[in-house]
């Protein structure tokens, strides 16, 4: 059961000494206060674990300073909706806002290969009035021989750069726990000029030690790619992973699931869920159309296939798009052929724009058709 206090009342507050104790009273009942930072408000939870199946939400529903008690039948607790009882609620970081409202593009390298790109990367991402990048270090490949990534010896570039050119957040694939403490240390040495969102990839989405580190920091937030070859079920239980070990700043990311087909694209694009993972969750929903796509194919009517899938992920309601970009994709050591080039950016972000207005304009109708039935 979740205890949802009203607005602004504080963790460490009486009413909320309060509820825990009267949880406390039940036998084999724990509690966990979990504190939420919205755009406009703070929000505290309580959560009551253990044996609660018998436990009435009334007496907690008598308290002035609760909202309201919503029981849990769902398996993923801290990031469910669970029906419309749980609000939706964001993060902030680095002064940037992420909800199920918002939208951020983070585009870049998949591979940082050498400063050189990066630089020529967020200077291009400035110009265009991007604040977040991606740009990876450590890479897991399908094969051992494959490139690796560079690791920790390229984050003191990375990270300065993001800073030169008023990148807020770089998203970067963690894929060992060791990472975060790498990540952590080279901010730290910077100066912290940047802030980083920590990702776990599709084929980690399952490392339970892993997403339990993730989960156990609250320093940064976490990109989750949905794993390519499990149900959702069993990705939204992996989100939860993090989420139950204290950190709710998570984005719950779609790129594609794995088919026995193979064609046209990389991977079968799932841009469809994003309502679906916004119904089941309370996290803002990202969607990948590089991974997900995997090559710039280009239709007849002269759009890239890639262009099309962010389309389609926009328009249902996405909240984060990943996307590679690379100075120049031939070179590039990871994923070039699904790069696209600097010079598309501003191409790639109007249509981006194009999509979202016409998403405001469908919300709209959709409220108009709501009141009058
Ligand atoms: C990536 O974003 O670089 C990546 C490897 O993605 P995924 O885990 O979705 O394959
Ligand atoms: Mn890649």
């Amino acid at each position: 059961m979740i205890i949802v206090m009203k607005d602004d009342v504080a963790p460490d507050s009486p009413e909320v000494r309060r509820v825990v104790e009267m949880a406390e009273r039940y036998p084999d009942v724990r509690t966990d206060v979990r504190a939420i930072q919205g755009a406009t408000r703070s929000l505290t939870e309580v959560y009551l674990l253990g044996a609660t199946g018998g436990i009435p939400k009334e007496p907690f529903e008598e308290f002035p300073a609760v909202e309201k008690a919503i029981r849990i039948r769902a398996r993923y607790r801290s990031i469910g909706r669970h029906g419309e009882g749980a609000h939706a609620v964001g993060f902030e970081y680095r002064g940037l806002h992420f909800d199920q409202d918002s939208l951020h593009v983070f585009a870049g390298l998949c591979a940082v290969d050498n400063p050189k790109n990066v630089e020529a990367t967020f200077k291009a991402l400035q110009q265009a009035g991007v604040k977040t990048a991606r740009a990876g270090a450590y890479k897991p490949r399908t094969s051992p021989y494959d490139f690796q990534g560079h690791g920790a010896s390229c984050l003191p570039y990375v990270f300065e750069l993001a800073g030169k050119y008023g990148i807020e957040v770089v998203v970067m694939e963690v894929t060992h726990e060791s990472h975060i403490q790498e990540i952590d240390a080279a901010l730290r040495a910077a100066g912290r000029p940047t802030g980083a969102m920590l990702q776990i990839g599709t084929r980690n989405a399952q490392n339970f030690e892993l997403l339990k580190a993730v989960g156990q920091q609250t320093e940064y937030p976490v990109l989750f790619k949905r794993g390519m070859g499990i149900s959702l079920e069993e990705s939204l239980n992996a989100a939860e992973y993090i989420a139950s070990g204290g950190n709710s700043k998570i984005i719950f990311c779609l790129r594609g699931m794995r088919s026995q087909l193979g064609e046209p694209h990389r991977n079968f694009v799932d841009f469809a869920h994003v309502p679906v993972v916004k119904r089941l969750t309370r996290l803002p929903v990202g969607i990948d159309p590089s991974h997900s796509v995997g090559k710039k194919a280009v239709g007849p009517d002269g759009l890239l296939d890639m262009f099309h899938a962010t389309a389609q992920g926009i328009i249902a309601g996405a909240n984060l798009v990943l996307v590679d970009f690379h100075p120049d994709p031939d070179t590039a050591l990871c994923d070039g052929p699904q790069a696209l080039l600097l010079t598309e950016l501003p191409h790639f972000l109007d249509d981006i724009a194009i999509v979202r207005e016409a998403l405001s304009k469908r919300l709209a109708r959709a409220a108009e058709a709501a009141t009058a039935s």
